[in-house]
């Protein structure tokens, strides 16, 4: 079974979560992205919370249909956790699976931060971060709208007017 998110899903689908964190009065000073599929989400919940202020952290765990590397890793540059300082993050991400990456990002926020909670589209029962905000539970596979399809390449014979 696959859980298929479009992007006309996406769109109704952030409204709502956005929704849900508005009338749970948390109002986030940052939004924290985790690349790539969070960022999707990070802006939405900004322009709907309307939050200005987004960061971003790159996060390596999935190389392929469950399968993973070993632990998830932060990619350079880290975010300088300064920023974050006596600040309320909101953690933005499209899925919490294993929930390890987004426990990395958490615990990384925790060390400096006022207030952190997460939202995440989708969350799985196996998760080891329980979000506090999530738009759809469930435990099948997801194609999300901007990973379903392959990279683009070049078409040969194509020239762009200048
Ligand atoms: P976790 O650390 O919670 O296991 O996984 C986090 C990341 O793995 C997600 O942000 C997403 O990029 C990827 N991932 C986990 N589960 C799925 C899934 O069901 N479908 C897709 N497309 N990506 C997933």
């Amino acid at each position: 079974m696959r859980e298929n998110l479009t992007y006309e899903r996406f769109g109704g689908a952030i409204r709502e979560l956005a929704q849900t964190i508005a009338d749970d009065g948390y109002e986030p000073d940052v939004v924290l992205s985790i690349a790539r599929g969070g960022v999707f989400v990070a802006g939405g919940l900004a322009y709907a919370l309307d939050c200005k202020n987004i960061h971003l952290v790159n996060v390596e765990f999935y190389t392929g249909v469950g399968t993973t590397l070993e632990m998830p890793v932060m990619l350079a540059p880290v975010p300088n956790a300064i920023d974050f300082s006596e600040k309320k993050v909101l953690i933005a991400d499209d899925v919490a699976d294993t929930g390890k990456t987004l426990k990395l990002v958490r615990d990384f926020c925790l060390e400096t931060v006022a207030e952190v909670r997460s939202a995440v589209i989708y969350e799985k029962s196996q998760s080891l971060v329980k979000c506090e905000y999530v738009w759809k539970r469930t435990d099948d596979w997801i194609n999300f709208p901007w990973s379903v399809e392959p990279p683009v390449v070049r078409r040969e014979g194509q020239v762009l007017d200048a």
